[in-house]
């Protein structure tokens, strides 16, 4: 079918609410690249939301799940267990900690792994609350959705939100919600937590969990200070509170480590993890604390999907290529390739506000100009518009939508990124005119 005919039969026939970033109808997909309707390639810089660390479709993992289609495809795990699930906890388990013993289940979606990271939470502490932040994303679900910050149009008329979630400024240092400045503010963000927030809204022995992106995904790709993350621990060691970190679009080599809380040392009760664990099979994981986890009873968690045998065969394949192919050390190599760049069009472009990034996980906000950083989501948009016409596919993020994110296939090769980040400048260059 023709690509005009496709996307009016789309605009008939899928719900307008589901978002499209471009127009592309896409054919086939191998590492970096993908081929649409009408035979044009492109780079894929998005990773379809950061869940393709590994790339798309490499040999091992389409190899894997073609062998477990052949030999069953669902029991569910309550009802018949089965290998990979189990095989798959255990190495997550080890992944995320090497010092505590930890516990895992699997669900289909980051929204449906926090559903249920919260859920252990409350569980576990026999309290009500959740301490959120600003900028924050945690899905589409109505748990989810009460914790994500943007408004428009995550959360505008799907009322009514879910009680007992609390909100407090993150570290985003280049539009601090104090007006302060790092380091002298002393990440007062995350101290106003012990100072104030504990009087002023909630008490700290109601609160079951704070939940924080380690860095901030849909919100902006905020890069907080180092101790940002041991303040928050500290915090929840003192107060009896769970930290759930949610490394859904950070985990697994994106940073430059497997996980972000490993730059800081610190060692979270529950990880969420999902996108680039099994490199585009629907699967999430909560992995925590055996204390923690095991806390709830039997049959308190869990579903019909979850842990799918075809969806942990394919993750189990992406820990194998991760390690193979060194894709911690590479996503340091590119972040830092991708970074140079990133600060050459800060001083090339008056609308370049801010760079930031760790790892291969890096943005540029885009603003009215250095002195005046008011966000411009209109010309991110079309930035990103420029390079899809001319093959690149680059995504936006922000909660006021200005933000060019990268989140390339760690797979990538060095002259497909620079192939890349040539076409990105262009298109910068061409905003100028
Ligand atoms: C994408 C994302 C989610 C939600 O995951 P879904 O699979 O879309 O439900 C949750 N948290 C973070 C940090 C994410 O980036």
């Amino acid at each position: 079918m023709k690509k005009e005919d496709l996307i009016k039969m789309r605009q008939d026939h899928v719900a307008r609410g589901v978002n499209q970033f471009i127009p592309a109808v896409i054919t086939e997909a191998k590492g970096v690249l993908v081929r649409d309707v009408e035979g044009r390639e492109f780079l894929d810089f998005s990773g379809g939301i950061g869940v393709l660390n590994v790339g798309h479709c490499p040999e091992e993992v389409v190899e894997a799940i073609r062998d477990q289609a052949g030999k069953y495809i669902h029991t569910c795990f309550m009802v018949q267990m089965y290998e990979p699930y189990i095989a798959l906890a255990k190495e997550l388990n080890e992944l995320v900690s090497t010092k505590t013993s930890m516990k895992t289940m699997f669900v289909n979606s980051g929204a449906e792994a926090v559903e249920n990271a919260v859920k252990i939470a409350k569980y576990f502490t026999k309290r009500p609350g959740v301490l959120c932040f600003e900028n924050a994303f945690h899905g589409r679900t109505a748990m989810t959705m009460s914790l994500t910050s943007k408004v428009k149009n995550y959360k505008f008329g799907f009322w009514p939100f879910m009680p007992e979630i609390y909100r407090a400024p993150y570290a985003y240092c280049y539009r601090c919600s104090y007006g302060l400045k790092y380091p002298s503010c002393g990440v007062y963000c995350a101290d106003f937590i012990s100072e104030k927030f504990f009087d002023l809204y909630a008490a700290a022995e109601s609160i079951a969990a704070i939940i924080v992106e380690p860095v901030q995904g849909e919100g902006g790709f905020i890069v907080p200070p180092q101790e940002y993350l041991g303040k928050l621990q500290k915090i929840c060691r003192e107060h009896g509170i769970v930290l759930i970190v949610d490394e859904i679009q950070t985990g697994f080599a994106r940073t430059g480590k497997m996980f972000v809380y490993e730059h800081s040392g610190v060692e979270p009760d529950i990880v969420v993890t999902a996108k680039s664990l099994a490199a585009g099979m629907p699967l999430a994981a909560v992995t925590g604390k055996a204390a923690v986890m095991d806390a709830v009873e039997n049959a308190g968690i869990g579903g019909t999907f979850g842990g799918n045998p075809v969806c942990c065969r394919a993750g189990l394949a992406v820990l194998k290529i991760l390690k193979e192919k060194k894709l911690v050390e590479r996503s340091n190599a590119i972040g830092k390739k991708v970074m140079e760049k990133f600060r050459s069009f800060y001083d090339k472009y008056p609308y370049v506000g801010d760079t930031r990034g760790l790892g291969a996980m890096n943005a540029m906000e885009i603003v009215v100009d250095k002195k005046n950083p008011k966000p411009n989501g209109d010309l991110a948009k079309a930035i990103v518009k420029r390079c899809y016409e001319k093959g690149l596919i680059m995504l936006t993020a922000g909660s006021f939508g200005n933000v060019i994110r990268h989140l390339v296939p760690l797979v990538v090769t060095d002259e497909q990124l620079e192939k890349g980040l040539k076409i990105l400048d262009e298109a910068m260059a061409e905003q100028l005119e």
